[in-house]
């Protein structure tokens, strides 16, 4: 027998939602959609053993699922209330897309990979997950016709601030996170709206793909 016990999936579960708590992640309503989110559902096979541990993890075409520490993150900086309508830029693997749908009343998601906002939905479905609307585009534009959004994440790394998603936001208390930055790692930063006014806040370093604008062209 070999003496390192892999503890059982329920345990490996609340092992890391234990190890957010005491980063600070202590918004109730998100650890329960985190609780109730299997992330495993939404890794590749080759690295399901992984599922459970703090890290990204690679997907398809070049991107990666958000490490579970930065999705409570920046949920929690996102303040998200029952009634909201939310614009996710990046669905990648749609966990994040799935965390936020537990937490809001609606999320439109925008994916500059076909596969993968194709692959995303199938996953949405099976967890019964219906207030989720897709599109295939360029996240760096936003989507006009459904604004004004209450909040707005992005999960890839704006190159700069990201004038035309700003104005998407609700003029009154809209906020949008993400992170923005040339270089390898990025600054996470929260955007409050008053009117015309945008508060700025830098929520620490982070490690993000890049946004890249126009949609990707697959084989
Ligand atoms: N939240 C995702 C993270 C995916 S990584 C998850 O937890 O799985 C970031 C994603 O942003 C990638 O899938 C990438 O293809 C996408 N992306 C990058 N630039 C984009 C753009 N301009 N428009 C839409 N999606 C974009």
């Amino acid at each position: 027998m070999s003496d390192v016990e892999i503890p059982p999936e329920e345990t490996r579960l609340h092992r890391l939602l234990r190890a957010l708590k005491d980063q600070g992640i202590e918004d109730r309503k998100l650890l329960h959609a985190m609780e109730y989110t299997p992330r495993d559902l939404f890794v590749p096979e080759l690295f399901l053993d992984r599922s459970w541990e703090d890290s990204a993890i690679p997907i398809n075409c070049g991107q990666t699922i958000s490490q579970p520490f930065i999705v409570g993150l920046m949920t929690q900086a996102l303040k998200i209330e029952g009634r909201h309508r939310v614009l996710e830029i990046g669905t990648g693997s749609g966990y994040q897309t799935a965390i936020l749908a537990r937490l809001a009343r609606y999320v439109y998601t925008i994916e500059r990979y076909r596969s993968l906002m194709l692959e995303a939905e199938i996953r949405h479905k099976r967890l019964m997950l219906e207030n989720i609307i897709y599109r295939f585009g360029d996240g760096w534009i936003g989507w006009p016709e459904q604004a004004p959004f209450d909040r707005i994440l992005v999960t890839a790394a704006l190159p700069e601030e990201p004038v035309e998603l700003l104005a998407q936001l609700k003029p009154r208390g809209g906020i949008m996170v993400g992170p923005q930055g040339k270089g390898s790692t990025q600054r996470l930063l929260r955007y409050t709206r008053t009117g015309d006014t945008y508060e700025t806040e830098d929520l620490g370093e982070v490690r993000f793909v890049p946004l890249i604008a126009g949609v990707a062209k697959e084989n």
